[in-house]
């Protein structure tokens, strides 16, 4: 504030002061601009002494009105203003004939989000998983038990009488293997609000990045802002192994360890302010709380160099006695992985308190070739099934030979980001073909060979009522 502008209320003061009028009033000063009222024109009185401006009222309206229109207007974004934690929101919201927002919506639900009855058993969970997931048995079967017991006890509510374990869960299994696909297939079965999270972007509270509670924030938005039904969500924290304990480092481990301490009220289930409609605390937006006792969290990961530990152990344990011949025979084992331990995770740099509270820990296999064509090929809503879906459209007919279907695996595998390679090879060959066929009304079928895959040939074409390939179009 200048000088002369303290002087100017200075000498308004002495002046009031002189009148000694009955109605003295101090004069108001705009909550969010701070300009007095002769300044900036008469105020617009809020309860609790707030006062705004005609300019600042005018401004709110402005932003209110275009969130509106764009569909995303949140009344805590109407004050994110300087100062604004000075507002009673709720009471600004009653004076514009609004309620302000119920915090659980308890007793508008009758039927509860899980009933005991209507879980899945098991084997139907596996079934159902089975349809969109290929391979990964044991995973799959972990997981559908795993799932089946915390919601059996969710629904019961037994989990205080009895000290059972939370079925927190951890998957280990390299890239593109399916890990997030298998939690997003699970949520979608179970109706259950999921929020996916990197690991690698949380950090501890206070520093730059999303602060770890802001994964119960995401699951309160993916449950559309109800806090009952986001107590019962899974969230699925991806790349943990992202977060283990960096060795020999003097440095303050903000995203590893610290996370990792960080997480383990989560985990365990504790209380947490949570913004509603906002990730960012920072932000005056409506706080609630979220419980997160009934919350399953599935944390994945591909741990890299975990095999070395795993077979490091094992070999140590080998060279003991009599077994010290057979020093490299886990040197070419397919199923390393499985023999992982929680100390073999100790290793890797998770903290013991950390694994603890994963008490399900669990291996998923890479993808070999065969799964890789299983997978373009078998599940619900398979690749290939998009695009002959996509082409019966315009009453054109979509075939793949099997060994095209090796080819696109073949070239996938080469990539090593497991069945993520898929989708992009096939749009890369799909591309011409959805381009050049709704040219010519008579294409009735086209035939994709290993010749065109492999960029020696060309796909086949049949016209309409033609049982043999009359064109065919090089790439
Ligand atoms: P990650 O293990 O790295 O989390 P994702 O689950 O994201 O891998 O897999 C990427 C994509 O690959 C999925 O969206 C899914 O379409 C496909 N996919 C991966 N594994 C499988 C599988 N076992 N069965 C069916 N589809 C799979």
């Amino acid at each position: 504030m200048t000088d002369k502008y303290n002087d100017e209320i200075i000498e308004e003061e002495n002046q009031d002061t002189d009148d000694q009028t009955d109605d003295y009033e101090p004069e108001k000063f705009c909550t969010l601009c701070h300009r007095s009222e002769r300044q900036a024109g008469k105020m617009i009185d809020l309860p609790n002494n707030i006062h705004i401006c005609p300019d600042c009222m005018q401004r709110s309206f402005d932003s209110m009105n275009t969130q509106m229109q764009s569909g995303n207007f949140n009344y805590g974004d109407l004050f994110n203003m300087p100062n604004i934690s000075m507002i009673d929101l709720s009471s600004f919201q009653n004076q514009m004939g609004q309620q302000p927002k119920p915090k659980k919506k308890k007793s508008e639900k009758k039927a509860p989000v899980l009933d005991l009855k209507k879980i899945p058993a098991p084997h139907k969970i596996k079934a159902t998983l089975d349809e969109y997931v290929i391979g990964q048995e044991h995973a799959k079967k972990v997981m559908s038990v795993a799932v089946y017991n915390h919601y059996k006890r969710v629904a019961t509510d037994t989990m205080d009488e009895i000290a059972i374990e939370k079925s927190n869960m951890l998957m280990i299994g390299p890239t593109g293997c399916g890990k997030t696909y298998l939690v997003k297939t699970l949520a979608k079965l179970l109706d259950v609000p999921l929020a996916i999270a990197d690991a690698t972007s949380l950090t501890e509270a206070g520093y730059i990045g999303d602060d770890i509670e802001s994964v119960v924030s995401k699951l309160l938005a993916a449950a559309d802002n109800d806090v009952e039904k986001a107590e019962h969500g899974i969230i699925f924290i991806d790349e943990i192994d992202k977060i283990a304990k960096k060795k020999n480092t003097n440095q303050r481990d903000v995203s590893g360890e610290a996370v990792q301490q960080g997480m383990l009220k989560l985990l365990e289930g504790s209380d947490v302010e949570v913004p509603i409609g906002a990730n960012s605390k920072n932000a005056m937006v409506p706080l609630t709380t979220v419980n997160t006792r009934n919350i399953l969290f599935i944390c994945g990961g591909a741990f890299p160099d975990l095999e070395n530990i795993i077979k490091e152990r094992l070999n140590k344990q080998a060279s003991i006695g009599f077994y010290a011949d057979l020093k490299d025979k886990y040197d070419d084992d397919p199923n390393l992985l499985e023999k992982v331990t929680v100390d073999d995770l100790r290793n890797f740099g998770m903290i013991p308190e950390f694994i603890g509270r994963l008490p399900i820990i669990f291996t998923m296999n890479g993808l070999t070739e065969d799964m890789m064509v299983q997978i373009l090929r078998e599940p619900r809503n398979a690749i290939l099934k998009q695009y002959q879906k996509l082409l019966a459209l315009d009453e054109v007919k979509l075939e793949f030979e099997e060994d095209a279907l090796r080819a696109i695996a073949a070239k996938a595998m080469e990539k090593h980001t497991g069945a993520r390679a898929l989708r992009a090879i096939l749009e890369e060959y799909m591309l011409d073909i959805m381009y050049e066929i709704p040219k010519d009304d008579n294409i009735g079928e086209v035939v994709i060979t290993r010749g065109y895959i492999e960029g020696n040939g060309g796909p086949k074409i049949l016209l309409r009522g033609q049982e043999v390939p009359l064109l065919e179009s090089g790439k």
